[in-house]
């Protein structure tokens, strides 16, 4: 064996000797550098990596050849960068081998952290080739992976990774809503690549989403196209307006609102003041609003149903039904005689008038129209037909003493009074409240009275003419009694 002849390249490579190998890239033959460096791709050493690195500058492309195959035999992420570099190699064989690995194996990778690191070059690149694997990295099974690829796909302004990042934020945020729990991590990486990628552009594939069967992506997809907020934008939300999902017609509106967009009184601003549940302000939008009004009426809550009826009634509605709506609106109105004409569905608007209606007057008319529906109540009125019969003495308008006279004998034959030792004390409306003997203390005529019991053990007395507090007496109490003297409050 002649002295400083060339290295035994197979004699090396059978005792692993890698060391000697990575001498052997710098011997001044090319058939040697090239032989070393495919023994050492065949031995996977991670010291050779820094050597077959710099063996890619060689001038020789057979040796580039030798070196970028051992490199990806070697595969790991350190071997990453030398293959970007590889990508612009002279030789087309050179970068057709280092394209095929970033592009293919590297991604496919049993270590993640070569796949992570991959992904995070293949957005560097920018290339059109990258963008097939980081869609697919997406979906890796290792969150870092994901996370890269989505940050990667970001950066080049890929407009085909929109649709699947907001695949991501809904399902994150569904799950967030029935588990409490979601990947925070991903949901922040895919909204943030979002709002990067929220330019005119993305229109055409947020418009895409839109057509999704899940309402958490039509609502992602919502919101992004308003950030970008062009006309064309307000045309599609403005669409969105009559979808036939309630939640994405409130995504539209609210969409449009933080576009600034401007309402315009006719039936889109309605649909748009409908999709906010501002009642009344949809009923500025004229008579286009009914439909709206009353379409949303069955699903509002108690409050939202008041604000729905008095817009309603700006808008001067004729209910054509007689169902349970008609007769809210009307029972509203103190309509209590159409309420009459619906009958049986009217039951529930004067039950709740009853209970509720500001004027005790118009409780009394409500209890009035139970009565001829045949759903007498015992509350709030212990005696309804006296209350109706001392109102309506009192509305014949005669003087003030014939008024009280009348009063007074009225009482006297219902056994509420008696003229011979008491005295009745009128409301300041002239309602007869309260009755006593001379000097002794007045006590409240509660048959006659409008009454609300609010604790267990509390009532308190309305005049039902004028609607004056009269007393709160709280029964089964040390001071039982009234503990409120009677009031022209
Ligand atoms: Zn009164």
């Amino acid at each position: 064996m002649p002295l400083f002849g060339p290295p035994n390249i197979d004699q090396m490579e059978a005792r692993r000797d890698v060391q000697g190998l990575i001498k052997a890239l710098a011997w001044k033959d090319a058939p040697v550098r090239r032989a070393a460096a495919e023994a050492l791709g065949a031995l996977h050493d991670p010291a050779s990596v820094d050597a077959l690195a710099v063996l890619l500058a060689d001038e020789n492309s057979g040796v580039r050849r030798a070196a970028v195959g051992a490199l990806v035999a070697r595969g790991g992420q350190r071997v990453v960068d030398p293959l970007v570099r590889a990508l612009a190699d002279p030789d087309a064989q050179v970068r057709s081998i280092a394209e095929n690995a970033l592009y293919k194996r590297l991604m496919a990778d049993i270590d993640a952290e070569t796949r992570r690191v991959t992904a995070t070059a293949l957005g560097r690149l920018n290339t059109p080739d990258s963008v097939a694997p980081l869609l697919n990295a997406v979906k890796d099974a290792d969150e870092n992976v994901r996370i890269a690829a989505i940050k990667a796909l970001a950066t080049m302004g890929e407009m085909q990774a929109v649709l699947p990042l907001i695949m991501i934020v809904a399902r994150e945020t569904a799950r967030a809503r029935s588990t409490g729990r979601s990947d925070a991590a991903m949901e922040r990486a895919a909204s943030h690549a979002l709002d990067t990628l929220a330019d005119a552009r993305a229109i055409a594939p947020l418009r895409a989403a839109l057509s999704q069967s899940d309402p958490d992506a039509r609502e992602v997809a919502i919101r992004r196209l308003a950030r970008i907020g062009t006309p064309e934008v307000a045309g599609v939300l403005t669409g969105l307006l009559s979808d036939g999902d309630a939640t994405i017609r409130r995504a539209a509106a609210r969409g449009l609102a933080e576009m600034q967009w401007q309402p315009t009184a006719d039936e889109t601003g309605a649909r748009y003041w409908a999709a906010h549940r501002e009642w009344r302000r949809c009923a500025e939008c004229g008579p286009e609003a009914v439909p709206f009004l009353v379409a949303s009426y069955p699903g509002a809550a108690a409050m939202e149903r008041a604000d729905i009826m008095y817009a309603l009634a700006q808008l001067e509605w004729q209910p054509q039904a007689g169902d349970a709506m008609a007769a809210a609106y009307w029972a509203a109105q103190g309509r209590f005689d159409k309420c009459i004409e619906i009958g049986e569905p009217a039951v529930e608007a004067l039950d709740s008038a009853l209970r509720s209606a500001p004027r005790w007057r118009f409780r009394v008319e409500a209890a009035a129209a139970l009565a001829t529906l045949g759903q007498s109540r015992e509350e709030p009125f212990a005696h309804l037909d006296l209350v109706q019969r001392a109102l309506e003495i009192l509305d014949a308008g005669g003087e003030g003493a014939d008024n009280h006279g009348t009063l007074e004998t009225f009482l006297a034959e219902q056994h509420l009074f008696d003229p011979d030792t008491e005295k009745v004390e009128s409301c300041k409306c002239g309602y007869p409240a309260s009755k006593g003997a001379a000097g002794g203390a007045p006590e409240v005529i509660t048959d006659l009275m409008g009454f609300e019991r609010s604790a267990a053990n509390t009532t308190t007395f309305y005049c039902p003419s004028c609607d004056v507090r009269r007393a709160t007496i709280v029964r089964g109490s040390p001071e039982a009694g009234i503990l409120e003297p009677p009031t022209d409050e």
